[in-house]
């Protein structure tokens, strides 16, 4: 069974961008996920199809109305539909490889993509969508945002990347950062490739990639380590 992801967007000509090409385009092109790019535009009110107004208590502005969502939303999905819905937005819980690899596993998402300054509250609660943010800044749009979502779990589906590559000693894997990488040539500009690398003795390998991933992770972000389970 191939994951679904479905998106709305005043933006659909944007997909698949960036996920057309390299392992996600051709996870795309091979079936490993399919996408349905849909125009909330098309459930617009009136003539002009609009799908914004001004926010109720004045303020600078747009925000997507609700109905005009929930239409979409509505039309999008099929009856009996389990896939979670998502809302891409800075208020929204961080996304973590935790959630990302949750999200792979399953049969796909619908993901709405905001604009302007955002959406009518009330559609958030009656079509139950979950607030997902990339991080502490603010985007002009949820397209993006959905991109970055979307390629984080596509590379995690079986047959996406080779098996040796599966992810398990990635970053944020036991909340800690990966360790250094190196490849040829074994000298550049004078700095050499660390000998424990070279001499082939596996488990002194391993224990130097341990303590450098902590090494890293307590130097950068040690919120990680005390995070960890
Ligand atoms: N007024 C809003 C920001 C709106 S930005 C606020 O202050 O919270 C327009 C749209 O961009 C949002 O609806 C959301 O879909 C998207 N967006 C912006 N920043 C984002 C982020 N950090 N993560 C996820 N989506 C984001």
């Amino acid at each position: 069974m191939s994951f679904r992801a479905t998106i709305l967007t005043l933006y659909p000509e944007m997909f698949p961008g960036p996920l057309g090409v390299s392992l996600s385009g051709d996870a795309l092109a091979r079936g490993i996920w399919s996408l349905d790019a849909r125009n909330i535009r098309d459930h617009g009110i009136g003539r002009h199809r609009n799908v914004d107004d001004t926010p109720a208590g004045g303020g600078p502005g747009m925000v997507i109305r609700c109905d005009v969502l929930a239409a979409a939303l509505d039309a999008a999905e099929e009856p009996g539909e389990s896939r979670p819905r998502l809302l891409m937005s800075p208020r929204g819980r961080p996304l973590t490889q935790a959630r990302v690899r949750d999200l792979a596993a399953g049969p796909g998402v619908t993901i709405v993509c905001g604009r302007f300054e955002g959406v009518d509250e009330r559609v958030i609660a009656g079509r139950d969508l979950e607030e997902i943010s990339i991080g502490d800044y603010v985007l002009s749009g949820g397209e993006m945002a959905a991109m970055v979502l979307l390629d984080a779990c596509i590379r995690l589906m079986p047959g996406v990347m080779g098996k040796e590559a599966s992810g398990t000693e990635e970053s944020f894997e036991g909340n800690l950062l990966e360790y250094p990488h190196y490849t040829r040539p074994r000298e550049w500009e004078g700095r050499a490739i660390p000998e424990v690398l070279l001499n082939g003795n596996h488990a002194a390998m391993a224990r130097w990639r341990r303590e450098e991933a902590e090494r890293i992770t307590r130097e950068r972000r040690p919120d990680l380590l005390s995070d960890r389970r």
